[in-house]
């Protein structure tokens, strides 16, 4: 049987408190994820998605509702998934390698096996002969790069990424998007992915969530049918120009509901 409810998020809200008006940033937002899944975020900016992944990362704690792993409760507990957040936040003193192996040699590691672990995530994803740079050396779909295998590399079954390709131009962000579908697909990770890119999400994803207007509340889930694997060339087919129609008129609805 498929592990259905692997990571469940069930009636989440946050609240912020700030002085004497308090935001509500998202509302009883509930979604189960599978194990191995690739589920996308979509919503207007502004509508929770970030305190969402900070909620389920165990970083931000929720007004209520519960975040579970495997049937655990992981509110409040950091360290359970692995996070990307938009900023690369590679750090500028240390190299390359340095950097994308430093969730392993926090967990204590040794550097040399650590160095081994990344060599061949490196290769695959063009870092190969940037090892020994610093990360200002690098252009940005570079960094963006290095900062996707480190998380790639803590070690975690369950990855949030938040708007990792969002700065990246048109090309460098394809290449991207390929590469990690091959990853994750290799290395059987269940990803949560948050964007605001319609193609981008259909293109990569087995489900994607449609939040509204902040206070952010579920609006829809879309089962993005496409075959896998999954090719640039599916960006325009038939198919995925339906689904695209369909998303567009969720968003467009909320944008006018607003
Ligand atoms: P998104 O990632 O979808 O663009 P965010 O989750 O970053 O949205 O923010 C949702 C709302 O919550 C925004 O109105 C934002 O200003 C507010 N917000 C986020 N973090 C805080 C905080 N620490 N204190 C007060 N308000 C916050
Ligand atoms: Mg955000």
């Amino acid at each position: 049987m498929p592990d259905v409810d692997y990571l469940s998020v069930r009636g989440v809200s946050k609240r912020f408190d700030a002085g004497n008006r308090a935001v509500t940033a998202i509302e009883d937002v509930s979604f189960d994820v599978p194990r191995g899944a690739f589920v996308s975020i979509l919503g207007p900016s502004g509508c929770g998605k970030s305190t969402l992944f900070n909620i389920i990362a165990g970083l931000l704690s929720p007004s209520g509702g519960d975040v579970l792993l495997e049937g655990a409760s992981i509110v409040g507990r950091a360290g359970q998934v692995g996070y990307m957040l938009q900023k690369d936040l590679l750090l500028p003193w240390r190299t390359i390698e340095d950097n994308i192996t430093l969730g392993q040699t926090l967990r204590g590691v040794k550097k040399r096996k650590a160095r081994a672990n990344a060599a061949a995530l490196m290769d695959r994803c063009g870092l190969t002969g940037f090892e020994k740079k610093k990360p200002h050396q690098l252009s940005g779909g570079m960094r963006q790069r290095a900062a996707l295998m480190r998380t790639l590399l803590t070690g975690k079954e369950v990855l949030l990424l938040d708007e990792p390709f969002g700065a990246l131009d048109a090309i460098t962000r394809l290449q991207l998007q390929m590469t990690l579908i091959d990853i994750w697909q290799d290395m059987r990770k269940t990803i949560l992915f948050v964007t605001h890119d319609v193609e981008e999400a259909l293109l990569l994803s087995d489900e994607i969530l449609v939040l509204t207007e902040r206070p952010g509340r579920l609006r829809a889930r879309l089962p993005v049918t496409l075959p896998r694997p999954r090719t640039p060339e599916m960006l325009s087919s038939p198919e995925l120009m339906a689904l695209k129609a369909q998303l567009m008129q969720l968003l467009l609805r909320e944008v006018a509901e607003s």
